[in-house]
């Protein structure tokens, strides 16, 4: 008999997720979260638990938690522990806020949906105990400086291709499990995330004198499924000699974040607005956009362009790889090079997608998969002012993305002066030996667990 009570009304949680959870008590049986699993994740109904030793398959995108309407679903809330160490003085405590947490994080204090939060957001993370404040999108510069790098190496000895992106680990475990087959296939550059975490506790600790050991990293994100990307294997190796040291110390959500403040009775609305702190804390409009679906491509497409062509792209903006469609597709010229690019949101839509690639139909050179319908502004850890989160919520807080973007004079992440500095006085350059181990991950294949329930390492 199954563990997993009601699977065939509800999606079965396994009791050792580091995602999400579910309260029972709360749970009225609606199916919203099977519904959301099965079509627009493409999970659900795609393994058997009599098949898996009554193992849920489970990418951890937290889209389940999104639509529960009585909130029984929910991150697992890594906040508390955090709250409890954060005054410790022998820690240095260094954050990090992904894009979409910027444009969301109002929402839970009465704010516009798609209000531009980031002054506040800094501000509130000072009060919180924050002793650097650091931004996750000069990780983000930095993932398209390697990953358009890797592309254009890939394209040139014509192997691996298409590449598809990284950054998005629910996607990335998908493939593990259900096409394994494509992971050489895998840009082998890490996520925003990750990157920023081995240089936090390499680059950014030499730099300013810290000892890694002493510092707790957290990462702030839309994200449920970057709690189960810090505690993969790959995750261990920024300091090598001590190999215990994580890169990425905690993940809490938006909504996380939002608790806590208002635990901690901060008037988040009243707050002075607060700048990030330096070396890792610059932006680019190319980073910004990463949370929207397109967005990575968009950024990528803008800095190949300029490592092809020495010149800076004149028509900077991709409006036909915007929008919320589930498939969309461009070709883009990059000089005389022909670029064919597709961009995938929801990992539902990959199945179809691959399908089609698998065909022979279309030849694609680059493909930007998220799982979370529109990117991570929909992230299954976002504020849930409606259930379900609608598409004018969506379309919101990509726009609030767009428009700083636009309003910004470095829209390319080839012009983040911090990153060019990073490289000028310790990378190198992309793809260099020390961008590799500090940069760079592996995948494996994850496909037994459909078959023999033999769990594997998140
Ligand atoms: S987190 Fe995603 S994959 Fe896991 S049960 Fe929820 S919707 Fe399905
Ligand atoms: S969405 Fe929430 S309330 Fe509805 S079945 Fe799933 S867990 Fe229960
Ligand atoms: S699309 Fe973004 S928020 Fe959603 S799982 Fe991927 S990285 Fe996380």
């Amino acid at each position: 008999m199954s563990i997993h009570e009601n699977s065939d009304v509800r999606v079965p949680i396994n009791s050792d997720s580091v995602s999400i959870q579910r309260e029972d008590a709360k749970c009225i049986l609606c199916g919203n979260c099977r519904s959301v699993c099965k079509y627009s994740q493409g999970v659900y109904g795609k393994y058997d638990l009599t098949e898996t030793g009554d193992y849920a398959i489970c990418i951890d995108c937290g889209q389940c938690a999104n639509v529960c309407p009585t909130g029984a679903i929910c991150e697992v809330k890594d906040y508390l522990e955090l709250k409890k160490m954060i005054r410790n003085p022998e820690y240095t405590f260094i954050f990090e806020t992904a894009p979409s947490v910027r444009v969301a994080l109002g929402e839970e204090f009465g704010m516009e949906v798609g209000s531009f939060a980031e002054g506040q957001m800094v501000s509130a993370l000072r009060k919180l105990g924050a002793n650097y404040v650091l931004d996750t999108v000069a990780g983000a510069d930095l993932t398209i400086m390697e990953e358009a790098n890797e592309l254009l190496e890939r394209m040139e000895n014509e192997e691996n291709l298409p590449m598809f992106t990284s950054c998005c680990p629910a996607w990335v475990k998908f493939a593990e499990i259900f096409y394994p087959e494509i992971l050489p296939n895998l840009s082998t550059c890490k996520s925003p995330i990750l990157m920023e975490g081995a240089l936090i506790k390499t680059y950014f600790a030499q730099q300013l004198n810290l000892d890694p050991t002493k510092i707790k990293h957290i990462a702030v994100t839309p994200c449920t499924a970057k709690k189960a990307e810090i505690k993969r294997e790959e995750r261990k190796n920024s300091v090598n000699e001590q190999p215990e040291l994580l890169d990425v110390d905690f993940v809490i959500t938006t909504r996380e974040l939002a608790s806590w403040i208002r635990e901690e009775k901060i008037d988040f609305l009243s707050l002075e607005e607060s700048k990030y702190d330096s070396l890792l804390g610059e932006a680019t409009g190319a980073g910004l956009i990463f949370g929207s679906t397109g967005g990575v491509m968009e950024a990528a497409i803008r800095t190949a362009y300029f490592y092809v062509t020495g010149e800076k792209l004149e028509q900077i903006e991709f409006q036909n790889l915007r929008g919320f469609d589930g498939i969309k597709e461009a070709k883009v010229m990059l000089g005389d090079l022909e670029l064919s690019v597709a961009v995938v949101t929801g990992t539902s839509n990959v199945h179809k997608f691959l399908e089609l690639a698998k065909n022979g139909e279309k030849r694609y050179d680059f493909v930007e998969v998220m799982a979370c319908m529109g990117g991570c502004i929909a992230g299954g850890g976002q504020p849930r002012i409606k259930d379900p989160m609608s598409m004018e919520e969506k379309e919101k807080r990509s726009a609030a993305l767009y428009r700083k973007d636009k309003s910004l004079e470095k829209r390319c992440s080839y012009e983040n002066s911090e990153i060019q500095q990073l490289y000028n006085t310790y990378l190198r350059k992309p793809g260099s030996p020390l961008a590799h181990k500090l940069l760079h991950t592996s995948y494996t294949s994850k496909k037994e667990l459909l078959h023999k329930g033999v769990k594997v390492n998140n």
